[in-house]
């Protein structure tokens, strides 16, 4: 049956038990106030006349006329008032008593009245005692269905009252675990109100709606896992190592080639935390740190034994959007690291073995110009002149490879004792001093006069840096400029800086000119690209750094920062 109709049909009873009880209460009510006047009207008003009869009787002697009235009045009355079986003959006989009593008033008619009305009395008694014992059970007949009733209705309403919430409820209950269970990704719930229910087309549209979720479900799993597998199988054919994790730290995917330097099978680490696997993992916990204190662009390069050999890996870490995770990515090295070794040590021996020729060259130009050898005409000087400056170049450059091969192989060795910074200054001035004089440069230092704090530095390779700065300074100015030279204490910092006026430098290259070999597009000034690259390696191996701050056409000022506190 549907709730609609259940619903109507319990208060439909309800209503028909109220209806009786309040019909069947004012029926029984009716009724003892019907019985009430019966008892007064029938034998109450007949047991009255009975005693104004005995009245007008006793005071028959007093006065013979208006007790007869009273007495004949009286009867009257009561022969409109019969309502008991016998009650008709009393009242005949009373009246034949009556009329032999005012006839011969003796004693023994006037007993004999006296009984006729007594029975009349008795009889009228009588029937109020049965009437009111039959009042009396009617009432508690009344009182025990009005009870029955009432508790009947009060049944059918507390039975409403439990039943109709649940009925009304319980199917969106249903609903709500439906919804619930949908939601925790169970699509093969179904609900079913039974065939007669109105919340039949509810179940019916959650039901469609969890199966279409359910085939979405099966088809976009299909297409994850199969794309998963494409992944996988694109991922273990790289042949560079990769490792994929979650924001967790907790390893996703890792490769074989992954899994072979670091020596553990995949079915180990896949699902782990790389944290709890680093703890045993000497490499997986230095890819971690990396990944711990590198900034998202920054890479480092790493040393493992292989196969009992020596192998170099680029790190890439690859950070993925809203922090959802990181690749590292590998990339084998080895090989360019060994050309990389073979052409420093290259260069070292070349270098090396230039500078005795060129050692001897320069020598033997000094022999040329001794006048005692035999004086040389104007041109033959002219020539003499340009086989030094250019020995002098070719000896400028072999040392400055040889540095940058102690640098690569980190054969690089400090002297640090303490030194002024004013030493250094001079020093590059000294150093420079032919070769300002040729470009025409006016030098100028800036040196405060308070007390400057001395730098704990190796003074020969922190010299070789100002004097390079400052040759820069005059090569890449145009004849007759300005170049300022100082120091200044900046707090915690003694600061080293070459200031010209040349051409300046694009902020493009304010990063590359630092590294190897780059010389600005365009310089015409010959050079190696070397002289920034040593000097920034020289200075960072004292803990410090070298910057540039430069403009174009304003010129350039280069500062190498030591820390002194
Ligand atoms: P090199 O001077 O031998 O070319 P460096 O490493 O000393 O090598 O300098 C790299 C490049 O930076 C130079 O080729 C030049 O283009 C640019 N550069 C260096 N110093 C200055 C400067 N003071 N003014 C303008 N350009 C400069």
């Amino acid at each position: 049956m549907k709730t609609k109709n259940k619903i109507a049909l319990s208060i439909g009873i309800l209503l028909v038990v109220i209806v009786s009880l309040g019909f069947f209460t004012s029926q029984s009510t009716q009724i003892m106030k019907l019985n009430t006047e019966n008892i007064l009207k029938d034998n109450y008003n007949s047991v009255d006349y009975a005693q104004k009869m005995i009245f007008a009787v006793n005071s028959f002697y007093k006065d013979s006329v208006s007790a007869s009235n009273l007495f004949l009045e009286n009867l009257k009355l009561q022969e409109h008032n019969v309502t008991e079986r016998e009650e008709r003959m009393v009242t005949s006989q009373l009246r034949n008593d009556f009329m032999q009593f005012r006839h011969r008033p003796d004693k023994d008619n006037k007993i004999r009245l006296d009984e006729t009305i007594n029975h009349l009395i008795k009889l009228n008694t009588d029937a109020i005692c049965q009437k009111s014992g039959k009042a009396v059970s009617d009432a508690r007949d009344a009182l025990i269905w009005t009870i029955v009733l009432s508790i009947a209705s009060a049944l059918i309403a507390i039975f409403m009252l439990i039943k109709f919430p649940k009925i009304l409820t319980s199917p969106i209950k249903e609903l709500l675990a439906g919804i619930v269970e949908i939601s925790n990704h169970n699509y093969d719930k179904r609900l079913n109100f039974g065939p007669r229910s109105e919340f039949n087309e509810m179940a019916s549209s959650f039901n469609n709606m969890a199966q279409e979720l359910s085939q979405f479900q099966k088809s976009s799993m299909a297409r994850v896992i199969s794309t998963k597998q494409y992944l996988e199988t694109v991922i273990n054919a790289i042949k560079e190592p990769i490792l994929g994790l979650d924001n967790e730290k907790s390893i996703l995917f890792a490769n074989q080639a992954l899994t072979q330097i670091i020596n553990l099978p995949a079915a180990e680490i896949i699902h782990k935390s790389a944290l709890d696997i680093s703890l045993s993992n000497d490499l997986l916990r230095r890819l971690i740190r990396g990944l711990e204190s590198k900034k998202e662009e920054d890479n480092n390069s790493l040393k493992i034994y292989s196969d009992n050999k020596e192998c170099y890996y680029d790190v890439h870490y690859l950070h993925l959007p809203e922090k959802s995770g990181t690749v590292i990515m590998l990339s084998d090295v080895t090989k360019f690291r060994m050309l990389d070794n073979a052409k420093t040590n290259f260069i070292s021996i070349i270098s090396h073995e230039l500078k005795t020729p060129i050692a001897a060259i320069m020598m033997s130009l000094k022999l040329l110009e001794d006048n005692r050898v035999g004086e040389m005409n104007d041109e033959q000087k002219s020539l003499a002149q340009g086989i030094q400056e250019n020995s002098e170049r070719l000896l400028n450059i072999t040392s400055e490879l040889l540095k940058m091969t102690q640098v690569e192989t980190g054969s690089l060795q400090l002297n640090p004792k303490i030194t002024k910074p004013i030493e250094l200054i001079d020093y590059a001035i000294g150093a420079t001093r032919i070769l300002a004089e040729r470009f025409r440069c006016n030098i100028e230092v800036e040196y405060p006069e308070t007390k400057m704090p001395k730098l704990f530095v190796d003074s020969e390779k922190i010299a070789w840096v100002v004097t390079n700065l400052l040759s820069n300074a005059i090569h890449y100015s145009p004849e007759n400029s300005r170049i300022i030279i100082g120091a200044k204490h900046v707090g915690h910092n003694v600061e080293i800086f070459v200031r010209d006026f040349g051409k300046g430098i694009d902020p493009r290259y304010h990063d590359t000119i630092f590294e190897r070999y780059f010389r600005v597009p365009g310089t015409k000034i010959q050079g190696s690209g070397l002289g920034l690259a040593i000097s920034k390696d020289f200075v960072e191996a004292h803990g410090g750094n070298i910057r540039v701050d430069s403009e174009i056409g304003k010129g350039s000022c280069f500062t190498i920062s030591f820390n002194v506190a």
